[in-house]
């Protein structure tokens, strides 16, 4: 598989260089030029094999001879070694569900080891990036920009791999609580994995990042990767679980349309779900929930796309005034209005609105969705007002809502518990370099830890 610029087609590269690159050489973002299409007895097979072998075998189509078909199934099987149920508010699970006109369910994709989505790409992206770096015995430095969840999948996936330093830009307290402890305790004081506290917003953060890959010079002497969305080895892994988990529902509902929710910042997620789609998924539709940062909502109403600068929100991972992703989806559907708005419907909300779909839900079914989840959980209410016919529905949950024990707790009036891992790392000591919102300051920073 080859990989295009999205901004200069003929500009091109493997799997493996675009994943080191993070960017092409004009700045663009890769795209796979390719996507596979799968037929419906292919995709029942691919349906009825685990969820990793399931994504040792998309992640073909997406790698080239560098990676053998016994390396990825290695990488796939490491990667994924967590559940990803999909269960009703009430937790009955899918298999065991009381079939409804339309079903209501949450594909919690919250197990992995940082509790949040973002696993699933950083698992896969750096056991894929390992893997080629072992080859050549490279040396790279990691930047990642975080709101709150990548920084801490990306520090985890990582941790302690030869050759690689991580460096974690997170705005001062613009993180939960819990993230920020997260972030500042990833290993211990001699590991390869820093947490820097940029005094601004996560845009700031972003900026950072990539004016650090526009400055030649820097970018040459620490020999720069990023592993934010803009990097194509973080979206491409994100596709493998839309597809999977479909076919677990359509072989459950055959006959029922399937739609999912997708509470959305960077757009990486959502990105991931449309390649899946094109990959012959059965999903007819996206619903995306935005918090009142709504470039994207706004555009699909509009057919105008405003960037912003963002606002915090209690969903701090979907704080984003200027989605990363958009190009890409831009890009995947020849930047066609119309389709693009055939497929994917959306709706923001305050976080006024947020706390009370909290309670209410909580207050139902006592189940305690995260923030994020919430407004995707909201976007699918609104979006199911106007359908009549049976159809599936699924949520996607983002984060555990543990993560955000602190504004949980209190919109609920009660403790979240945390889930094992998070009460360790509550415990440890943070360690975090307090930095000010310049590219000056982090070339110094780097410049020390080099
Ligand atoms: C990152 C994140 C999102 C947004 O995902 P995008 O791919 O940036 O759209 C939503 N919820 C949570 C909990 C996240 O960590």
């Amino acid at each position: 598989m080859r990989y295009y610029s999205h901004s200069n087609d003929k500009i091109t590269a493997s799997f493996g260089d675009a994943l080191l690159a993070s960017l092409a050489p004009d700045g663009g973002l890769w795209m796979p030029r390719e996507i596979p299409h799968f037929t419906q007895d292919q995709t029942a097979q691919m349906g009825a094999i685990s969820f990793a072998e399931c994504a040792a075998l998309l992640a073909r189509y997406f790698t080239e001879d560098k990676y053998s078909n016994e390396a990825l199934r290695e990488i796939c099987l490491d990667a994924y070694d967590f559940d990803l149920p999909i269960r009703t508010l009430a937790g009955e699970y899918l298999d065991s569900a009381t079939p409804e006109d339309m079903n209501d369910f949450m594909l919690e994709l919250f197990h992995g080891p940082t509790l949040a989505f973002k696993d699933f790409a950083a698992r896969f992206m750096g056991r894929a990036a390992s893997h080629l770096m072992q080859a050549t015995k490279e040396k790279r430095t990691i930047l990642v920009a975080t709101s709150g969840d990548t920084g801490g999948a990306i520090g985890d996936a990582f941790l302690n791999q030869d050759g690689i330093k991580v460096f974690i830009l997170f705005p001062k307290g613009g993180v939960s609580k819990v993230q920020e402890q997260q972030l500042c305790t990833i290993g211990s004081a001699n590991s390869n994995v820093k947490a820097i506290a940029i005094d601004g917003t996560f845009d700031d953060c972003q900026q950072i990042v990539k004016d650090a890959f526009a400055d030649s010079k820097l970018e040459k002497d620490h020999n720069l990767m990023s592993a934010n969305s803009i990097n194509v080895g973080r979206v491409i892994p994100q596709s493998f679980y839309y597809f999977w988990t479909s076919l677990q529902v359509k072989a459950a509902y055959p006959n029922r349309p399937i739609v999912y929710s997708i509470p959305s910042g960077n757009l990486g997620n959502l990105t991931g779900g449309l390649i899946a789609k094109k990959m012959g998924a059965p999903i007819d539709r996206f619903v995306i929930g935005n918090n009142v940062n709504d470039p994207f909502v706004d555009y699909l109403k509009t057919g105008e796309y405003r960037p912003r600068p963002s606002v915090p929100t209690l969903s701090n991972a979907m704080d984003i005034g200027r989605p990363n992703n958009f190009p890409r989806i831009l890009s995947l559907f020849d930047e066609d209005y119309e389709t693009i708005r055939n497929i994917c419907w959306g709706a923001s909300y305050t976080d006024a609105e947020t706390e009370r779909h909290i309670r209410r839900v909580h207050t139902e079914t006592g189940y305690v969705m995260c923030p994020h989840t919430a407004i995707g959980h909201m976007a699918m209410e609104e979006f199911t007002k106007d359908i009549d016919a049976p159809f599936t529905r699924i949520t996607v949950a983002t984060a555990h809502p543990a993560k955000f024990s602190n504004s949980v707790g209190r919109i609920l009036h009660t403790a979240v518990p945390l889930p094992t891992a998070l009460a360790k790392s509550v415990k440890k000591k943070k360690r975090v370099h307090v930095m000010p919102p310049t590219l000056v300051a982090l070339e110094n920073y780097l410049a020390m830890h080099s």
